[in-house]
């Protein structure tokens, strides 16, 4: 076909793709990942008015087998969940982002309260002596606790309930279901409902290694934000 002067087709250049921008849903996540580099010793009320006192900030449990620290794999998966949740329309404030910080467990409840936040997630992993030990579990207050009303620590339940059903669904771990303490000031001091979601255990040789692979965080991830949508929707 020599000898045509066609022009050759002209493909148009711009070809527009849509940017994935969710819509808002109007609901504000915090995220507290637990712990930090170094612990704070120091004491504070495990809630408003109390008289026992507890550190301000523990330094948490480490992995038995792969030696990595709580605070790391709580940050790890903190802005691991923060990304999912964007891309589900939620807003996100972020206790901390790094190590380095000095934040008290009264404190992080404070902000993500003082923050318009509707609830406030707290990421842990957990430890025991028993190194057979493992699985997931999450913490509310019971219908005891002094420092919260009624109405609140139903709310604290029900989150509680829906992320971990929805983490064991979406990981498989062992469920240990919904503990309910009222010594854990990072809940007593919180006017939003909370919850601390124990992802599993690191004096576990298996467990701590699966935490730590990106295919089982992204399943828990998607446990924890599986759970948020099912509070909201209920
Ligand atoms: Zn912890």
């Amino acid at each position: 076909m020599t000898g045509t002067e066609e022009p050759a087709e002209t493909v148009e250049a711009e070809i527009v793709t849509p940017t994935p921008t969710p819509e808002g849903n109007g609901r504000k996540i915090a995220i507290d990942a637990g712990h930090q580099a170094h612990g704070n010793s120091e004491q504070e009320p495990i809630g408003p008015g109390a008289s026992q006192t507890k550190a301000k900030v523990a330094s948490g449990t480490t992995g038995r087998t792969t030696g990595v620290t709580e605070y790391q794999l709580n940050l790890d998966v903190a802005l691991k969940l923060r990304d999912e949740l964007e891309a589900r329309g939620y807003e996100v404030y972020m206790i901390r982002e790094t190590n380095d910080v000095d934040i008290s467990n009264a404190e992080r409840a404070q902000l993500a309260a003082e923050s318009g936040s509707d609830i406030l997630i707290r990421i842990h992993a957990n430890g025991s002596d028993n190194t057979s030990v493992a699985g997931a579990l999450t913490m509310a207050p019971s219908t005891a606790n002094p420092y919260l009303s009624q109405e609140m620590i139903a709310e604290c339940q029900k989150l509680s309930q829906c992320i971990i059903t929805a983490f064991c669904a979406s990981t498989g771990a062992n469920n240990q279901g919904v503990y309910q303490t009222d010594e854990m000031s990072g809940l007593n001091w919180c006017s939003i409902p909370a919850t601390i979601v124990e992802m599993g255990y690191m004096t576990n040789q298996e467990e701590d290694t699966r935490m730590q692979t990106a295919d089982y965080q992204q399943q828990m991830v998607t446990g924890i934000a599986d759970g948020i949508d099912q509070y909201f929707a209920s």
